[in-house]
């Protein structure tokens, strides 16, 4: 029998790896790629996971993670919210007793997330050319632990951002505020040092495994 279609999803791929973002960068992680995304940020490297994929029962997906055999999970895409079976999907994980971390674009909202799951929110900047989707209530459903990304694109980015964290209040949140430089477009070194010079309390974050394996898919 077919597995109801809440809790189903359509899935890019399910890969383990490193994880390379976030505060858990380092840690072997198993990542669940769901497929689709409503954005089209101008700096994606995921746009593999645009279309395509596999309908796959929720079930299905736990017995994959289960064989990779880590404890830390990560939802990512695409946008995996823009799918309702991705809901049942985090829950079920949580139950099973992963550390479930989702990866959201900051578009879609984020209410009915579990609140087990440790969210890593995008505020998207000028720079991505989707500053307008950034649906801002989700701020209101921020847990202990969660974290905000904003990926710096030039310095207009990086003043916009500064400038958002202080309106937003973000420093007064128990949440971990990440800058990350855009690959290929903001050098590295030059957003550690504004971030010095400003004594701004956000983590500098580089995409470990794209250091470790380039831009290779499923890695
Ligand atoms: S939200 Fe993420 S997956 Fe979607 S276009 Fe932007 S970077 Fe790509």
């Amino acid at each position: 029998m077919n597995a109801p279609v809440a809790d189903q999803v359509r899935l890019t791929e399910i890969f383990l790896s490193l994880q390379g973002e976030s505060t858990s960068v380092g840690l072997p992680t198993v990542f669940v790629r769901l497929t689709g995304c409503p954005l089209r940020c101008q700096y994606c490297d995921t746009e593999y996971a645009f279309h395509g994929g596999t309908v796959t029962d929720n079930a299905e997906i736990l017995e994959q993670v289960a064989a990779c055999g880590v404890r830390h999970v990560t939802v990512t895409g695409g946008e995996p919210l823009a799918q309702p079976g991705v809901l049942p999907l985090l829950r079920a994980l949580c139950d099973a007793g992963y550390a479930v971390s989702l990866e959201t674009s900051g578009a879609l909202d984020t209410a009915a997330v579990d609140e087990r799951v440790r969210k890593v929110l995008d505020i998207k900047t000028p720079g991505s050319g989707e500053v307008r989707r950034n649906l801002w209530s989700n701020l209101d459903h921020l847990n202990p632990g969660d974290e905000i990304k904003f990926v710096i694109c030039d310095r207009q980015d990086y003043d916009w951002a500064r400038l958002k964290c202080d309106e937003l209040v973000l420093w007064s949140r128990p949440v971990e505020v990440l800058f990350s430089p855009s690959a290929g477009q903001q050098n590295a070194t030059e957003l550690a040092d504004w971030i010095i010079a400003d004594r701004l309390p956000v983590r500098l974050q580089l995409q470990l495994h794209k250091l470790l394996w380039g831009d290779e898919p499923g890695r």
